[in-house]
């Protein structure tokens, strides 16, 4: 979209431009459609996304805050056009990067300016001892002591705004590439994550070695690099012979520099390795810890973490040292070459050749070839950090993504709670059998289903697909008629309440937890979704109602309190469409007999599937659906299906 924010008062709105979102007080909005006939305002609020109110236009002038913002779709002459063009397209990294042009335009014109303002010392020097000490003019002193003066503070000011354009641009590439990133981590298809969570969040953490590669001054050297040819242009007019150990000691540098790559790459490969092990093994047992301790599990994971922690070091102590051979030994050649420079300098002088103050500036250059030289060479060092770091970046930045760019999906209003599986069969990523295999049924809107079978037969698979966690391997899931393929994922799961059968809920109030998905939700919505569920009950009984604070994983509430927060939490958004999974399991009697009341309301007009086989869950329910071994072997009225289950008829149940 292509938006602008403005202040107008209502009456003087531009009316080609409608519709046109009003910023409200109190933090709300709305969308403004038009007047009618009357001249009342037609809009929609958020709170009803799919009505258009007419509303008083007193009544909304008292409301307006007086800004509000215009947008309207981009044109995009077609599809192919408007992926280029979408802010997501190009390599996540450089495309970024190269929306800095202008600044690093800024940074290589100062670099240039620096460099040529770098011949002001040895010109001064030179000057001075040629001319102005033979012939004791102080004037002519006074004269290039100011010239050079200015050429210094010049120098400095170029300096400082060069690290800052640098600092800038990389601020500017850091938030965007940080965010591309974490929005494809988000983003990522359920089939298509890695394995170790660890080991995940260490190679997203690896962005900090490119960052501090690309962003660090010393890639300012490769800017200096070129110039350092028209320093030695300049110290071959000052004394051809002078640039011969300036050539042998830079090609010795760069040459070691490279030979070295090699080993640098295995070394940064290795490193990344055992840091992503490492890392898996500290979030595993900090998230099981209580596992952990109960099985006496400490002292396994803390000597895979001993191992792998003395991998890392082991490594990087490798390769500090290896790159440090680099930065030291190119101290070491830069004063060798500043060393050499004298020697044959002062031959020449002998000779005649080359004057005093040739000879000095001559040595003040060679520090100004070699500097760039060897930074580049250091450069060269940690060069394999930032690619190991860059190239598994790559690899989770292509990983497939649940929202692929470009797709365009059917919109609808609201479901109207119609499921449909086609012969849905689905194994997991890596899994030969089957989950679910060639499942068909049909639930009618506001129908109650129990969904049961043994452990290990497909219920949760199938919710799942409910759900498009995953996407079936052949078959259709259709909700209302439609492929769930071509529906948006976060419209599909906006529609459906989930209570999953681990309830996870985080540090926070229990009103963070329950509008986790919409922050923004109004209170009213929280406190009807909350008294549906019964949360109600549970906000009142303590004096910090619903800014109760719960710890992490929801520590301080009881194992129903939690279900309840869950079931309230999937109730926020008034979906048609609710799916429970085992959610009475960890409840005592009564608590059970008071959620199954909870749900019965919530259960109303709305269609529902239960995993369970309590006996009161099912009493909500009129079908059952038996799985086993990822087929469906029945489906039907309850009373047929619990009579054919406990005659024997059928089995898988556990009925
Ligand atoms: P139920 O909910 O009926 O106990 P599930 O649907 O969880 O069963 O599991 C069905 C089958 O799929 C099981 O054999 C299980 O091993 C396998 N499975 C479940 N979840 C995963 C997963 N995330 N990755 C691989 N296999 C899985």
């Amino acid at each position: 979209m292509s938006c602008k924010q403005s202040k107008s008062s209502l009456l003087t709105l531009n009316e080609a431009l409608f519709p046109v979102i009003l910023l409200l007080k109190e933090e709300k909005a709305c969308v403004l459609v038009g007047f009618d006939s009357d001249n009342a305002p037609q809009v929609i609020y958020p709170e009803l996304p799919d009505a258009t109110t007419t509303v008083p236009l007193e009544g909304l002038a008292a409301q307006y805050s007086g800004y509000m913002v215009y947008c309207k779709p981009k044109y995009t002459a077609n599809k192919r056009a408007s992926l280029t063009g979408s802010p997501e397209s190009g390599h996540w990294f450089w495309s970024t990067w190269s929306k800095c042009r202008g600044l690093y335009r800024d940074v290589i014109t100062a670099s240039l300016l620096i460099n040529v303002l770098a011949l002001g010392m040895p010109l001064f020097i030179m000057n001075v001892y040629d001319r102005v000490v033979p012939n004791h003019s102080t004037s002519t002193l006074w004269v290039l002591a100011t010239g050079l003066t200015i050429v210094l503070i010049a120098d400095f000011s170029l300096k400082m705004m060069r690290t800052w354009f640098v600092d800038l641009a990389s601020l500017r590439t850091d938030v965007e590439v940080s965010s591309r990133i974490m929005s494809r981590v988000l983003g990522l298809s359920l089939a298509s994550k890695p394995a170790s969570t660890g080991a995940f969040a260490n190679s997203i953490q690896s962005f900090e070695s490119v960052r501090g590669f690309t962003s660090s001054l010393t890639i300012l050297a490769l800017v200096d690099l070129p110039f350092s040819l028209l320093f030695i242009a300049i110290i071959a007019w000052i004394g051809l012979p002078l640039i011969l150990p300036i050539l042998i000691g830079a090609a010795l540098l760069l040459i070691y520099a490279a030979s070295i790559q090699r080993q640098l790459k295995a070394m940064a490969d290795a490193t990344m390795k055992a840091s992503a092990h490492k890392n898996a093994v500290v979030v595993e047992a900090i998230n099981n810890l209580e596992t952990v301790k109960s099985f006496n599990g400490e002292g396994h994971i803390q000597s895979d973490f001993e191992a792998s922690s003395l991998e890392v070091s082991r490594q990087n102590a490798a390769m500090r040292l290896l790159s440090g051979t680099v930065t030291q030994g190119a101290t070491f050649v830069q004063h060798t070459v500043a060393v050499a420079i004298i020697v044959i300098g002062v031959y020449l002088l002998i000779d005649g050749q080359l004057s005093q103050g040739g000879l000095i500036a001559a040595y003040l250059l060679s520090s100004r070839v070699m500097a760039p030289i060897s930074q580049t060479a250091g450069l060269l060092a940690q060069y394999h950090n930032a690619a190991t770091a860059m190239e598994t970046l790559d690899t989770v930045m292509d990983l497939p993504q649940e929202r692929p760019e470009g797709k365009e999906w059917l919109s609808r209003a609201n479901l109207t709670g119609k499921i449909e599986f086609r012969n849905v069969s689905f194994r997991y990523p890596d899994d030969e059998r089957y989950a679910l295999h060639n499942a068909s049924f049909v639930l009618q809107p506001g129908e109650h289903v129990v969904v049961l079978g043994k452990n290990g037969s497909g219920k949760t698979t199938l919710q799942r697909l409910l759900l498009g966690l995953y996407q079936p391997e052949s078959g259709a899931v259709l909700f209302d008629g439609v492929d769930i393929r071509q529906l948006d994922p976060a419209f599909i799961r906006r529609q459906i309440g989930y209570v999953p059968q681990d309830v996870h809920l985080m540090h926070g109030s229990l009103k963070h937890n329950v509008l986790l998905g919409d922050p923004s939700a109004s209170d009213e919505r929280l406190l009807k979704a909350s008294q549906l569920s019964g949360m109600d009950a549970l906000a009142s009984k303590h004096p910090a109602g619903f800014d109760l604070v719960i710890g992490e994983n929801g520590q301080g509430l009881s194992g129903g309190q939690r279900q309840t927060v869950a079931i309230t939490r999937a109730l926020v958004n008034d979906p048609m469409i609710m799916i429970l999974d085992e959610p009475t399991e960890s409840l005592d009697h009564s608590a059970e007999a008071s959620l199954c009341h909870s749900l019965k309301r919530v259960g109303e007009n709305r269609t529902m599937v239960m995993i369970t086989h309590r006996s009161l869950l099912m009493e909500l329910a009129s079908r059952i659906i038996v799985i086993d071994n990822g087929q469906i072997v029945a489906d039907g009225p309850k009373q047929e299906v619990i009579e054919a289950l406990r005659s024997g008829r059928i089995s898988g149940g556990k009925a």
